[in-house]
């Protein structure tokens, strides 16, 4: 039997396909999707999303149907998964972190372990940063068994790309996953990243969230990079709690002040701060494959993203798993799994 799947469902975005492709490769299930990122402005399969689907294949063997850019649908068929070496290229803006997110669930249960090279952006918006990777998720991620070491060789910003990562998969037996509490906030930092653009974009959004959040100066960093194949600016506010780590991201733009840019993200990082749950709103929907792939676990978050939401729809059609989302009154959210 295959699974169908209607991409215009819930969020109607990518992470219904890159869900799908993750946990086909997982279970062996096929599946057919339509109307792919159907909620999306520009619908259909860009070049990361068909670099996902491309790099899955080659890591399930898998057979596929309507793998072309702009496709609305696809058929994917796994055989088995390998373990082994890999480099994918995107080629474009699109994020080599969201490759990784497609291909990780199969990896983490391979019968080896792999090295994935990935180019692509490293530091674009609507994606994982790595910085949110390596010191976030990937840090829950080790907690559950599996280790995954993350490095970054390049930057790659929106829209140029360029940058490169290496993914070092160490496979284990997932195992549940507690995170109701965040414990004591151990330390705030932050750090403003002008790539081949002037410094003085990174020291005025230093001066905002310095302000903005009663930061010391030594919690306080530049970095300036050369190797980008293309300008970028970043800034990153890490909390780092007893039992979570949590990273914040504004992007520089063309047309927003870099103080505007600075303003952003210190609001995002107080509201996290003054809601005293463990787990942000991407953590949150990201959390949720290792979770269900454990069979068990829960963790305490904000109001539920519809994103997070989809992705629990996608999972469930997969896994022999339930999702429970428990609302509380103070605008807390329990999400747990169970088999
Ligand atoms: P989609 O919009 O469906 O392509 O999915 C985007 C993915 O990127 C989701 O897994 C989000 O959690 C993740 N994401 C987007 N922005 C950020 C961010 N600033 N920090 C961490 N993850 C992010």
């Amino acid at each position: 039997m295959i699974i169908q799947i209607d991409g215009t469902h819930g969020e109607g975005g990518g992470q219904i396909l890159r869900t799908a492709l993750g946990l086909s490769l997982v279970t062996g299930k096929p599946f057919s999707i339509q109307n792919i990122r159907g909620k999306r402005k520009k619908p259909g399969l860009l070049r990361q999303h068909l670099t996902a689907v491309k790099a899955a294949a080659t890591i399930g063997n898998a057979e596929l149907n309507g793998a072309n850019l702009g496709s609305a649908q696809l058929v994917f068929r796994p055989q088995s998964v390998t373990a082994g070496d890999y480099h994918f290229a995107v080629g474009t803006a699109g994020s080599a972190t969201l490759v990784l997110q497609a291909v990780l669930p199969a990896l983490l249960g391979a019968d080896g372990p792999s090295t994935l090279h990935l180019e692509g952006g490293t530091h674009n918006p609507w994606a994982p940063p790595f910085d949110f990777l390596q010191q976030s998720f990937l840090s829950c991620l080790q907690r559950m068994g599996p280790v995954v070491d993350i490095d970054l060789q390049r930057h790659g910003f929106y829209p140029a790309g360029g940058g490169a990562l290496r993914a070092r998969i160490e496979p284990a037996p997932l195992t549940p996953f507690e995170l109701g509490e965040r414990g004591k906030v151990k330390a705030i930092t932050t750090t403003a990243l002008v790539a081949r653009l002037p410094r003085h974009i990174a020291e005025r959004e230093l001066a905002v969230v310095k302000k903005q959040l009663d930061l010391p100066n030594r919690a306080c960093r530049v970095v300036e990079v050369s190797e980008s194949h293309s300008p970028g600016n970043v800034v990153s506010i890490v909390v780092e709690s007893a039992q979570v780590c949590e990273v914040f991201t504004g992007f520089g733009e063309k047309r927003v002040s870099a103080e505007q840019v600075a303003r952003r993200v210190s609001k995002q990082s107080k509201e996290y701060l003054d809601s005293g749950v463990p787990v942000g709103e991407y953590l949150a929907d990201q959390l949720l494959i290792p979770m269900a792939l454990a069979g068990g676990g829960s963790f305490r978050t904000g109001p539920l993203s519809l994103h997070a939401r989809t992705n629990i729809d996608v999972i469930e059609m997969f896994l022999d798993v339930k999702f429970a989302v428990n609302e509380h009154a103070d605008n807390t959210t329990t999400v747990s799994v169970a088999c």
